[in-house]
């Protein structure tokens, strides 16, 4: 049984796919995506121990060079994830596929299912597996957000028991990908291609950032990719915000409406049907 560092579990959400979900966001991701508006979930802790001090409520303490956290004192107040050099939290727990599914069945007559993201919660494909398992049992229906990354014909077992994934596409040009993000983004194709193929993409999303995303290029590259197939996948163009984002982009200002919307007309006249601007 592998457990995941879990960064934390939003009972009832209603932006992380279909319907009232149980949101479980991991701790740790593979990128470093400059835009990144959760960007204290990238790295597991340190132990620096920098954030100790600065917590007025003094739920933060060492013990054996690990710094702990006592949930019963903690009034959220933010200044230790603020204060993080790392893009890091000193609060993520490891929990089980069990003790993270306890949580899920408060919440189970409000909710159509679960919803895991990241940080890249592909990272941990055997918790992913496990925790779908519990939830399929009972009925509810289980969806990966990811960056792509991972690659998941690797992981049948898992893509058996995952309802859908939802697949950031970040950039199509290698180049402008590797700046935006840090890594490399040869597997988000190859994943594009095989959830389309296996029905099992949910939804393609793409951050609007005039100036650093080509989204038109991204759509020729998705068409050119998965074909008609492109026609009937929710695409979801999101536009920037800067709320919370500590990288390079932190100062970049959103996009428009019309600029959104300009995009989204062009999405559609590409032969893209399911286009929502959020
Ligand atoms: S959010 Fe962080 S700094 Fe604030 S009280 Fe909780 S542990 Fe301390
Ligand atoms: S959360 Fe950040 S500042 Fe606090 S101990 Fe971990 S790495 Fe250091």
């Amino acid at each position: 049984m592998k457990p995941a560092l879990i960064h934390k579990i939003i009972p009832h959400s209603i932006v992380d796919g279909p319907g009232n979900r149980t949101s479980i966001f991991v701790q740790g991701c593979n990128l470093k995506c400059a835009y990144c508006h959760n960007p204290e979930t990238q790295q597991v802790c340190s132990n620096c121990g920098i954030c100790v001090e600065k917590c007025p409520t003094g739920s933060l303490y060492f013990e054996n060079g690990e710094v702990l956290w006592e949930e019963e004192k903690c009034d959220s107040c933010g200044s230790c994830i603020q204060h993080c050099p790392y893009h890091s939290s000193p609060k993520p727990k490891w929990m089980t596929a069990e003790e993270v599914f306890k949580e899920v069945e408060k919440n189970i007559p409000f909710i159509r299912g679960i919803t895991v993201s990241g940080g890249e919660c592909t990272l941990y494909p055997e918790f992913l597996q496990e925790l779908f398992i519990l939830a399929q049992k009972a009925q509810l229906s289980c969806l990966i957000d990811s960056n792509g990354t991972t690659d998941l014909s690797q992981y049948p077992k898992l893509m058996e028991v995952c309802s859908g994934v939802m697949l950031d596409v970040k950039a199509w040009d290698r180049k402008k990908f590797k700046r935006l993000t840090g890594g490399e983004n040869e597997m988000v194709k190859k994943n594009l291609k095989f959830l389309a193929h296996t029905n099992k993409l949910e939804e393609m999303r793409i951050v609007c950032i005039p100036g650093e995303v080509d989204v038109e290029d991204i759509l020729e590259g998705i068409k050119t990719t998965i074909g008609d197939k492109s026609r009937n996948i929710k695409l979801k163009l999101i536009k920037f915000r800067n709320h919370g984002v500590k990288g390079r982009l932190k100062n970049t200002n959103s996009p428009s409406d019309e600029y959104m919307k300009d995009i989204q007309r062009k999405a559609l006249e590409m032969g893209f049907q399911h286009v929502n601007i959020t």
